[in-house]
């Protein structure tokens, strides 16, 4: 949970706050889910969040809020839970194993206590034995404790393999959790998250070693109307096909996202501006140039198109300023009619 939303359910308007929420979700048409509550705490929470303007225009626009705009919302805008979930469930799953191999490794050590406590009065005895009979007796006492060590000892590798088998599964399972939590469910692309830690550090490089970063935001034009037309289904496609083209030019250390909703970005290090916008301009004429048929029924759909602006980054200019400059010329492109990448490079000189 975030901070503010810790201050609201722990203040002095927590209950105001919790009715507010139901409130909100039962007009918006929503079960009062744990996962909407939770959702519609951030968003009540802080509103001008990400979250809360993602879910703002979900709101206002005729789009349903289904169980998998919840999923989505949350995978995209509170991975910190779930990944915090799964790191507890790891570190319990953790406990457990060394729990059974310290119990396994004291039995262990208990039996070749005894096994030398048994070796020692052996040897005693041995020196007193007056028959073969009882030497016969001293021997199967010896052979009985070594086999029980024995088995001791094969008992203690095997729980050894099956932990370091059940901590190396665990970590396997991290590892996808953490890259589910980087990546946009349905295009398989950067999420949000993982773009924004991206750049930032982007960035920073940048800074140090004087490389040219060049980012660039991309836009489906009236994608609006494309859903209203052919229906959310297929407006997801749409976001998948697109999402192929850039993930194809995206090469690394290139790297595409899905920003949210239908509108991407891409990072370009150490290129000129040149060869940034023939590729942008690839992305987009191959786009704009494929008509689309619908799967399900063979219906064309026409062809959709994109909306691009990209920037440079100037000495010392921080992400999120860049991101401002990126989106400019992305606005200037939808100005100058859509279909169309614009520099901001060259906007801002002209202007
Ligand atoms: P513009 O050319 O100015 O960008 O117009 P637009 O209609 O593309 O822009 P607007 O921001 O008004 O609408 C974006 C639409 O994108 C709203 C919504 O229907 C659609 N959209 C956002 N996320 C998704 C998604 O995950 N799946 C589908 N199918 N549609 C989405
Ligand atoms: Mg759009
Ligand atoms: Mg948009």
């Amino acid at each position: 949970m975030s901070a503010a939303v810790e201050t609201a359910l722990r203040g002095p308007e927590a209950y105001a706050f919790s009715r507010r929420a139901l409130e909100e979700m039962e007009s918006a048409k929503v079960w009062p889910t744990p996962l909407n509550y939770e959702l519609w705490l951030h968003f009540l929470s802080d509103p001008e969040s990400a979250l809360g303007r993602e879910m703002r225009r979900i709101l206002d626009s005729a789009e349903p809020f289904t169980d998998a705009t919840a999923d989505m919302l949350a995978a995209e805008y509170l991975p910190r839970g779930k990944l915090t979930e799964e790191i507890r469930d790891a570190g319990r799953v953790l406990d457990r194993e060394l729990a059974s191999v310290s119990s396994a490794i004291a039995r262990a050590h208990r039996s070749h206590v005894v096994y030398g406590e048994t070796l020692d009065k052996a040897a005693a005895s041995i020196e007193a034995v007056e028959s073969a009979a009882e030497l016969q007796a001293v021997v199967g006492g010896l052979t009985t404790a070594t086999r029980r060590v024995q088995r001791e000892n094969e008992t203690l590798e095997k729980k050894l393999d099956a932990s370091t088998r059940e901590v190396a599964r665990l970590r396997e399972h991290l590892e996808q959790v953490r890259r589910d939590a980087m990546t946009d469910a349905l295009t398989n692309l950067a999420n949000r998250k993982a773009f924004d830690e991206h750049l930032t550090s982007a960035c920073a490089q940048a800074e140090a070693t004087g490389h040219t970063l060049t980012l660039a935001v991309l836009d489906i034009d009236h994608f609006k109307r494309f859903n209203d037309t052919w229906g959310h289904q297929t407006g997801d496609q749409v976001l998948r096909y697109v999402a192929s083209v850039m993930g194809r030019t995206a090469r690394p250390p290139r790297i595409a996202a899905r920003y949210g909703g239908e509108e991407f970005a891409m990072v370009f290090p150490r290129e000129s501006r040149h060869e940034v916008e023939t590729a942008l301009e690839e992305i987009r004429r191959e786009i704009s140039s494929r008509s689309l048929r619908r799967r399900s029924t063979n219906d064309d759909l026409g062809a959709v198109t994109l909306s691009v602006g990209f920037a440079s980054r100037l000495p010392g200019e921080d992400a999120v300023a860049l991101l401002g400059r990126a989106d400019a010329a992305l606005y200037a492109s939808k100005r100058g009619g859509r279909n169309q990448v614009t520099s901001a490079d060259r906007l801002e000189k002209a202007a």
